[in-house]
């Protein structure tokens, strides 16, 4: 048996698509939705991100802000930038990319961005309403991750879920959603006994641990779905925390890395920006872009 490959790609195209669609019908109403990028100082990786961030949020019609500061910027003037964006009626989302330079408090910055605006989904109020169930902006990755899911699975009620690693990014998020669609879930972590026994009992195994391939193929309970988040550089090129060699005989589906959960982050990104825009404007939630 030979898993099947999850394409992530494609299924963030048919996303990316659909949103251009709907920007298409709020155009008809005189809404735009826009998304406001702010990137402090210069890491390459985060660079990479927020151009690719930028390009394709013009794709799908929506209009994009960026703002680029230098990394010895006051930790107060990148609270007034957020504080003009969070009052710009022009602006639907706010995403500050992380890391931020030392200096600057993470969690005083994200805490800055509305709510309402906050769509990496990382503000406490957000992670508050996601934990108990409301209405809340999703963090992106791992709601790509749930979408991924259900479409190969379908309901996810009463599955047995493993997630590797305990992030407020990925981890945390990602066993929130899971848990809401009543799968019964795990998180593990680097303290965690014996992990690759723990592995095996997973119907669901989601891999966000920053460790290229850690994941070895018989810690998979055959005919399991596999999501694989890492994406970790090395002299070979990009690798998932999967060993994707030894997984695929054993796994009944799995996302490649390249090409399965990465596409997936900004296209949700894309995705909560116009659930904000729709709920800016006081219209429902469009159809199947929040959990
Ligand atoms: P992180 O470093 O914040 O968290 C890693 C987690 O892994 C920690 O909770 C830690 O406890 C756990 N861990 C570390 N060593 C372990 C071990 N030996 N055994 C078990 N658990 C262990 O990382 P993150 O931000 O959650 O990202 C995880 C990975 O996902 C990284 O490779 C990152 O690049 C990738 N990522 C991808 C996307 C995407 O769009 N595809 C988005 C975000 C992060």
């Amino acid at each position: 048996m030979t898993a099947a490959i999850i394409d992530g790609k494609a299924f963030a195209a048919g996303l990316r698509a659909r949103i251009a669609t709907e920007v298409e019908a709020l155009a008809r109403r005189g809404i735009k939705p826009g998304l406001a990028v702010v990137l402090v100082g210069e890491d390459p990786a985060s660079q990479v991100y927020v151009r690719s961030k930028g390009r394709m949020t013009v794709e799908v019609g929506m209009a994009s802000f960026e703002h680029r500061l230098p990394d010895t910027t006051p930790e107060d003037e990148l609270l007034a930038l957020i504080a003009r964006l969070n009052a710009d009626p022009a602006v639907n989302g706010i995403l500050v990319q992380l890391p931020l330079p030392r200096h600057m408090d993470e969690a005083a910055v994200i805490n800055a961005i509305a709510p309402e605006k906050d769509v990496d989904g990382f503000h406490i109020l957000n992670v508050g309403l996601l934990a108990t169930g409301q209405k809340a902006m999703v963090p992106c990755t791992p709601l790509g991750c749930l979408m991924l899911l259900r479409d190969r699975l379908g309901d996810l009620a009463g599955k047995r879920a493993v997630v590797i690693g305990r992030s407020n990014i990925v981890g945390k998020p990602m066993a929130q959603l899971l848990l809401r669609d009543s799968a019964t879930v795990t998180v593990a972590h680097s303290r965690t006994a014996d992990l690759p026994a723990l592995c095996r009992e997973a119907d669901i195994l989601v891999a966000a641990v920053g460790r290229a391939e850690f994941v070895k193929g018989d810690w998979i309970k055959p005919g399991a779905t596999v999501i694989d988040v890492g994406i970790n550089r090395t002299e070979a090129g990009l690798v998932g925390d999967v060993d994707f060699a030894s997984a695929l005989p054993v796994a009944g589906a799995i996302t490649p890395v390249p090409g399965g959960v990465g596409p997936m982050t900004i296209a949700c990104l894309l995705a909560n920006t116009l659930t904000a825009t729709a709920r800016a404007n006081g219209l429902t939630d469009p159809e199947g872009l929040t959990p």
